[in-house]
């Protein structure tokens, strides 16, 4: 915050033993800043165009990213990994588990007070998710991307960058996770999500709202996220192979057996409808997906609430959950995926993997 309040003046005027410290030549000495690395991975806040006629492309690297922001210097000390130059479409999971180990690396250092990871918002919120899941520091890992493009006049990246810097120094920001900050608002990864494919306050949590704010003024929670966990990766891990099928009116299963006979896959997240209920022959190809041994998870298209086995007749949600599928509390199809390809490098077991998804 940059406000002083006048009582903090007048009594910092009485408290006389706590002056600031002094060097040995009585000069005073500066609390050295602290540092923030940037894991830039691509995305329009890295995108550039030359002409109105072509398409934007992800050019610019973390040095030139950081360059662009006036007054990020005065918040820390800012060290650059360039990590990838992607529009984040084109993410991985295996490009996750990089930044994820370089996050780690990075918040081990006691000098680094927080990382931010540049990034694009079409798929910003499943790295989000699995950093929260993956990196094991109270310090903050923060995503910053932005959807007008760094060769616009009007680019928000820039003010996105500086403010994602304000909120990795913050020390209200500690043991919340991984933050996704855009627009001057603070989300958690587990529940934000992209809801607009063009404004710049696109990145939303619907259900709960924001957890803060972050303006010039300083950072500003006003929640905690409450249903965090923590999957560490190992250096040799690999990640198992998830795919998500949508459920639909008149959806028939031919996806699921397509995967079946193509493989490989290890586990399936289902996007069921309402509470939890698929069409009756879209359960006939999720019962192959339970006899070859494939782990299936429930979501809901509906956005927003539980999902729960509460249907009878082939399937209904009490159908699925006697199959051993595991449904995925309030978790969006994206964000089940993420938790599900963590959860399987420990277990396939569907009683073990309810644990993981709050059951
Ligand atoms: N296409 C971009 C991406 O990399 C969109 C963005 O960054 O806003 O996700």
């Amino acid at each position: 915050m940059r406000r002083v309040p006048v009582l903090t003046i007048l009594l910092s005027s009485f408290l006389w033993p706590f002056e600031p410290a002094t060097g040995a030549d009585g000069s005073l000495q500066q609390e050295p800043l602290p540092t923030v690395v940037v894991l830039s991975t691509g995305g329009t806040i890295a995108s550039t165009r030359s002409s109105e006629e072509e398409g934007y492309q992800s050019n610019l690297f973390g040095e030139q990213l950081v360059a662009a922001v006036p007054g990020l210097d005065e918040i820390a000390i800012i060290e650059v990994q360039n990590v990838a130059n992607v529009g984040s479409t084109n993410m991985t999971p295996a490009l996750w588990l990089e930044v994820s180990r370089r996050a780690n690396a990075a918040l081990e250092r006691e000098e680094v007070a927080g990382v931010l990871v540049t990034h694009g918002t079409d798929t910003m919120e499943e790295t989000a998710y699995f950093l929260d899941l993956t990196v094991i520091n109270q310090k903050p890992t923060i995503m910053v991307g932005a959807m007008r493009a760094a060769s616009e006049w009007d680019a928000d990246g820039p003010r996105n960058l500086l403010n994602s810097a304000r909120v990795a120094v913050s020390e209200e920001a500690r043991g919340k996770g991984n933050l996704v900050v855009l627009n001057g608002e603070i989300h958690a990864a587990r529940e934000v999500t992209k809801t607009h494919s063009l404004a710049v306050e696109t990145f939303d949590t619907p259900e709960f709202g924001a957890l803060g704010i972050v303006d010039a003024d300083g950072v500003r929670f006003y929640r905690a996220p409450l249903r965090r966990q923590s999957i560490p990766m190992t250096d040799d891990v690999i990640l198992p192979i998830v795919d998500i099928i949508p459920n639909y009116a008149g959806s028939d299963g031919r996806l699921i057996r397509g995967l079946l006979k193509e493989g490989p896959v290890d586990g399936l997240v289902v996007d069921a409808s309402g509470a939890g209920n698929i069409a009756g022959a879209l359960f006939e190809a999720v019962k192959e997906a339970r006899e070859a041994g494939i782990a299936v998870v429930i979501t809901s298209r509906t956005h927003g609430g539980r999902v729960l086995p509460l249907y009878a007749g082939g399937g209904g949600g009490t159908t699925l959950h006697d199959l051993g599928c595991v449904f995925a509390d309030n978790l969006s199809a994206q964000k089940a995926r993420v938790l599900l390809i963590a959860a399987l490098t420990r277990t396939r077991d569907p009683e073990e993997l309810r644990v993981f998804f709050g059951w």
